[in-house]
Formats: C-alpha cells, structure tokens, sequence
C-alpha cells in the first residue's frame, strides 16, 4: 500500500472505514468470510422521499434516509444529521463507526446512523419542524426504544429531538416513547451532562490514556499544549475541559479561520467572542493563522474536533502533536494513519475518544425506562468508569498485539487495538446467538 502523497487519495469515509476494519481483520483468527461480511455492510438501509410545505407556498421533496448497520449486541444507535452534502455512503460509514463504538465502550447498543438532504441554514423553524415531524412518521416504526433509537448530529439538537419523540408519541399513544430518542431536552426525558458528555468523554479517556503512560515523559495534563480543530459541542468543550484540567490551549479554529497564542488562550472567552462575532477570529491578544497550519501546529496534543477527513495522505507528515485525540469521527484517512505511525504520532481513535457522547445517551435511554432523573454527579462518575475501561481494554490489547505480527509486517495501533475488541465483541454475540436459521 502507498503512502505516497502524490497518489490521489480515496476519501470516501465508507472505504476509509473498510481499511480500518480490514486492517484489524488481520489481527483475528478464524472469523468465517460470511460473517465478516455481516460485520462490515449495513442490515439495513431505508430510503425515504417526502413533501413538505415551505413558508412561502411551495412544496419541496426531502430525501432522507436512515441506516441500521448492526443490532445483535442491542437496538441501533445514532445521531441524525441535517446537512444539503450528507450522503448514503457518509452515513453508512458513521452507523458502522456507531457499531464499533459501543461495542468497545461496551453499552448494550448496535449501530446507527441517519440524515436528510437539506440546508437547515437556509430554512425557518417551523419548516425544519415540518420537515422533521414528516420524517419521523416517513420512518414509522423503523425507530423505536427497542429497535434504533436517534441522537443529535451535525446541524441536529435538542429541539429537534423534543419533535422526533413527540411525533413519535403521538403514533404511538398509552406506551412509555421516551426512550425512542437521546439528546432530549432536560423536562422531557433528557440527561444532565448529555451536551459536555463528548468532551469530558475525551478528556477522561485522555487522561488515563497518559497515565497508563502511553505517551513516555507526558503523564498528565500538567503544562501540556494543546490545539483544537472545530468550536462547536465537542470543540468548545474540550478546550475549555482541557484547560480547566491544566492544559495550555495554543490553538484553535472554526470553519472561519484560526488563532494562537503560545503562552495559553482562555478558552470561555475564546467562546464568547465566537458567539458575539460568530467566529474564534478576532479575538484581541491572539494572532490569526490558517485552518491548516492548527493541523500541523506545535503542540503536545492535536484534537480533530470539527469534520472527517481532516488529516490525509498529503499533510500527515507535518504534524507535529505527539498525541491526536479524535474527538470527530473519522478525521483522520487509512494513510494518514500509516504516516502517523511510522513518525511515532499516537491516535486515540474517534471509537474510544468521542464515546463519551453515547455513553451518556444510554444512560438516558435507561433512565427515561426507568422514569428516573440522576444526578451530575452519578452521570459524571459512570461515565469515567466506562472511558477508563475502554481505555484499558485498548490500551491492554495493544500491549498485547505488539508482541506479535500480523503477518504483513505490520505493528498494531491503537485503532487496530479498539477495533479487535470490538469486532471480537459482536462476532462473539454472532456465534453465541446462533443468528443463522
Ligand atoms: P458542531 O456543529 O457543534 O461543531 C463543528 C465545528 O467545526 C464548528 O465550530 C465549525 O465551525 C467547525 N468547522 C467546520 N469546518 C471546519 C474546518 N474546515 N476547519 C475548522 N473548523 C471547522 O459539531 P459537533 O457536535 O461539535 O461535532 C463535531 C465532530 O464531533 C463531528 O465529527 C461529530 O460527528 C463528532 N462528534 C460529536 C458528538 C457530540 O456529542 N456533539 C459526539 C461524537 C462525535
């Protein structure tokens, strides 16, 4: 396989996650083919086309589509994203993502994923409303408590959760629906600590990461510089969690541009010039760099926090972070990957780091079965027991692939590590469950 730059890369996100399942394959013994076939393409995919009725008088057809990638450790589960580029192939790829995630981090879940064509941007509230309802009741009982159950997503949020479950309800009338969706506002089902969930996810995930010494000379978070890629939910979090944990913020960017500031930027008042003048740029005592130069900027820690594909064949050799902690899915390619191995760049991969987020969702879920309501501090100490154990079960798998080859020549990663576990978890429950007639 090449590493060249000059080779045009595939970033398809569907095929750059085949490579990373393939990869891990070749650390497993004896799955039969059929399975792994049934491990890597979707159950199911459901297409749906439907009209709605927009401000100004005019009908428009919706295209959208939900993908059930695998459900035999429990129902599906995944955000819905609303985006005018968000595709077939995109979606399957981050309801597979969804799959491996909760089976490393070990939650009774598949995976899921789903999306609309659409331009929220673009459109009124009572349109996205509209839109949403007709969504829901194009995908009937394809969502449900105990079948696939949604979350937030790009351009996704608690409103629109609150009309997915009412939608919901009202189709099915007399049963307990809350648990059809996470991500739900506070009074109507939703948990404490869902919307920081991602990012604290990361950061206890990173900070044990380092103190299972992963990272020689950098055992905590202490002095460490770190620069962040997208302020949005999981961006915005991290710097500010990451901060408050003693690191050093030297850089961060949105879709706008980027700024620094070596000797440490305060990441609430990076936020709050960003909701005043809609982008970190700007910011008084920070100097403006380019998007591409937070990618490869002097750092201990790099986190991806913004979109897929970020770092590539062709700029995975100038970064400079000892550490990437993906916080997005998928942002860096297969051979992005094998650059940053051979320059000794550790990838805390996107399953394991930003688990956090489902992580809390599925105690959501089990609270509104439930009727309960737990407290910050519960969610906040379930949820550290559960990053610290996928970080252990990875980091202890490593240690053990290391010690062999998988026949190519090649030393495990991280991800081959995470994926080995995740892939031997369902194809466990395969067996065990018989699933064939
Ligand atoms: P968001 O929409 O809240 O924020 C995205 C941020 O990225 C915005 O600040 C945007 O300006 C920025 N951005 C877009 N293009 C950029 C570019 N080219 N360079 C730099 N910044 C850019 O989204 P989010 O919820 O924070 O999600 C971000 C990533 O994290 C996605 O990959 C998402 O799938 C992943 N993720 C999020 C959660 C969650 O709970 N929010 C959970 C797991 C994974």
């Amino acid at each position: 396989m090449t590493k060249s730059a000059s080779q045009p890369e595939n970033l398809d996100l569907f095929a750059n996650a085949k490579m990373q399942f393939d990869r891990a394959l070749s650390w497993i013994d004896g799955i039969k083919v059929g399975i792994i076939d049934y491990l890597i393409n979707p159950k199911r995919t459901l297409h749906v086309r439907f009209p709605v009725h927009m401000d100004d008088g005019s009908i428009r057809t919706f295209h959208g589509f939900r993908v059930l990638h695998n459900r035999v450790r429990g129902p599906g589960k995944g955000g819905i994203r609303y985006h005018p580029d968000v595709t077939e192939a995109e979606v399957t790829a981050l309801s597979a993502f969804m799959t491996w995630k909760t089976a490393v981090v070990d939650i009774p879940f598949g995976g899921g994923k789903g999306g609309v064509v659409c331009n929220p941007k673009e459109m009124s509230r009572d349109e996205l409303r509209r839109m949403t309802r007709r969504f829901v009741a194009e995908l009937g009982d394809a969502i449900g408590p105990h079948t696939d159950i949604p979350a937030p997503d790009v351009y996704t949020n608690q409103q629109t959760m609150a009309w997915i479950y009412d939608t919901y309800d009202l189709m099915h009338p007399g049963k307990n629906n809350l648990a059809v969706v996470t991500g739900k506002p506070l009074d109507i089902g939703g948990s404490v600590g869902r919307d920081e969930a991602t990012a604290q996810g990361s950061l206890f995930a990173t900070q044990h990461l380092l103190k299972r010494g992963v990272i020689p000379g950098m055992e905590s978070l202490d002095g460490v510089s770190v620069a962040v890629q997208g302020y949005g939910n999981a961006g915005a979090t991290a710097a500010r969690l990451f901060h408050e944990a003693g690191a050093r913020i030297v850089a961060v960017s949105d879709s706008r541009g980027a700024i620094c500031n070596d000797d440490g930027l305060d990441p609430t008042q990076v936020l709050a010039h960003k909701q005043e003048s809609g982008s970190v740029v700007g910011l008084q005592g920070a100097t403006k760099i380019s998007n591409d130069d937070v990618l490869s900027y002097d750092c201990d820690i790099l986190i991806p926090a913004a979109l897929e594909c970020q770092i590539r064949a062709d700029n995975a050799a100038d970064v400079k972070a000892r550490l990437i902690v993906e916080a997005a899915n998928g942002p860096v390619t297969g051979l992005a990957d094998e650059i940053l191995q051979d320059n000794g760049v550790v990838v805390l991969p996107d399953i394991v780091a930003n688990s956090g987020g489902v992580v809390v969702s599925y105690f959501e879920w089990v609270q509104n079965l439930e009727y309960r309501q737990w407290s910050l501090e519960k969610v906040e100490r379930l949820l550290q027991d559960k990053m610290y154990k996928a970080v252990d079960d990875t980091v202890d798998r490593w240690v053990a692939l290391k010690e062999r080859s998988d026949g190519n020549g090649s030393t495990a990663t991280l991800r081959d590590a995470a994926l080995v576990t995740a892939i031997e978890r369902i194809a466990s429950v395969v067996v065990q469950r018989d699933i064939w007639p």
